[in-house]
């Protein structure tokens, strides 16, 4: 792609952009003299879309009109609310419906997984993640090795970039399971990293992985919605996402969770039980023995909240309208535009540490602040820049192609060149 450095360039491209229009049905939070703020935070928490608000009105004016009856009468009725969205969310990670649900958050969810897919024995019992891990990531394998009587720091290997290196590179992956993978029992790696945005093959983990016997997970919380994971087909054994990020549904809203097919009907696995993952034709039998439900259903517990769940709908139901292949074709033009921008201001003060082969990164770019100086993210935000600060010295900032524009890119970086 040919990118020319204008303002008239960047409009052209917005002219050409086939998902021009999209934006329009996004809350784009605005300043006092009603511009809209330059929002490079979709990773962190989506746009809210504009028909959410009458998704949630509808459950509500439902649940007002027929009480406990809603369950069966209100117009998307609450007792198979949660299938309506496991189509729409199968085709976003590449999954079968089988092998999807929606349901609680994401690090409740990561413990269930782990319930069932941490199975430590006295010889093979380690976890391997990325050193740069999301911490609540850490925490929860940390707990698990703790609760499953092993030492929490002796337990966990960390797959770290080299030397001077911010990225993780495969073949550092292939040493650690190739010296210790007889020990090591599970991998759980972020299938796009929070902190570089590095895109991680996951079919070649979940390969490397496997050969030695080890269980693969991915953490999908900054890939759905941004990449696209193939998650059948690359064979790991389970993911978890958040639906707040790209997915746009909502502070604190629901987890995805994908349990791969060849252990959909493995009733011997260990799982905690609830009456929701209880076969759906005796469940309301209330003298039933627990009879567990077959895929990704079978790791649900409760009946799930609603109104959270038609927020997820509505997004849900704006990216089966615009589909995922428009979407990354999109971003990856947009995340390229911002890159070849950003190369342009002359400067050291400044470095992308995210990967510049758009198959290694989804639309976030990292960048790291020479000596750590955080006063460089204050005068972004007090410019209604919204980008985020992460320690030790990177502002993240992400081009969502769902609501981000060409132009929003090109004044982005004119202001951060006057910054910098
Ligand atoms: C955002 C994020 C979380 C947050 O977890 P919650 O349980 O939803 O609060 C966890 N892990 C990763 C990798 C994340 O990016």
């Amino acid at each position: 792609m040919n990118y020319q450095n204008s303002l008239a360039f960047a409009q052209q491209l917005d002219k050409e952009d086939p998902l021009q229009h999209v934006r329009k049905e996004f809350h784009v939070p605005k300043d006092t003299h009603g511009n809209d703020w330059l929002y490079f935070t979709g990773n962190s928490l989506g746009l809210q879309p504009k028909q959410t608000q009458q998704y949630i009105q509808q459950e509500l004016d439902d649940w007002a009109k027929y009480g406990v009856e809603g369950h069966f009468e209100a117009q998307n009725p609450w007792l198979p609310y949660h299938e309506f969205l496991t189509k729409t969310m199968a085709e976003i990670v590449g999954a079968k419906p089988l092998e999807v649900v929606v349901m609680n958050t994401l690090t409740t969810n990561l413990h269930l997984l782990m319930v069932s897919f941490y199975q430590p024995t006295k010889k093979k019992y380690k976890i391997v993640i990325e050193s740069d891990a999301f911490p609540s990531d850490r925490y929860a394998v940390q707990s698990q090795l703790q609760f499953h009587g092993f030492d929490a720091k002796e337990g966990l290997i960390e797959w770290r970039p080299r030397e001077g290196e911010e990225l993780l590179r495969m073949e550092d992956l292939e040493t650690i399971l190739e010296e210790q993978g007889d020990e090591i029992a599970l991998l759980l790696i972020g299938g796009v990293n929070y902190y570089t945005g590095q895109y991680l093959d996951i079919k070649r983990i979940a390969e490397i992985g496997h050969a030695k016997n080890c269980i693969v997970g991915i953490d999908l919380a900054h890939g759905a919605g941004n990449i696209q994971p193939d998650l059948h087909n690359s064979g790991v054994d389970f993911a978890a996402w958040c639906t707040y990020k790209y997915l746009n549904s909502g502070p604190g809203s629901l987890s995805g969770l994908f349990v791969h097919e060849k252990h959909a009907y493995n009733k011997e696995l260990p799982r905690f039980a609830g009456w929701w993952n209880h076969n759906k034709e005796t469940r309301f039998n209330m003298r039933q023995p627990f009879d567990v439900m077959a895929g990704a259903e079978g790791w649900q517990l409760s009946n799930p909240p609603i109104l959270s769940m038609a927020a997820i709908r509505s997004s849900l139901d704006m990216f089966a309208k615009v589909g995922m292949t428009a979407l990354r074709e999109k971003s990856e033009k947009l995340t390229g535009y911002f890159e070849y921008l950003i190369n342009q201001i002359a400067t050291d003060r400044i470095k992308i540490i995210t990967p510049s082969n758009p198959k290694e990164r989804g639309c976030q770019l990292s960048i790291q602040v020479q000596n750590a100086d955080k006063s460089l993210h204050e005068k972004l935000m007090e410019q209604h820049v919204i980008t985020d600060w992460r320690e030790p010295d990177v502002i993240r900032c992400a081009p969502v192609p769902m609501y981000n524009s060409f132009e929003d890119v090109f004044r982005m970086v004119e202001i951060l060149k006057t910054l910098v």
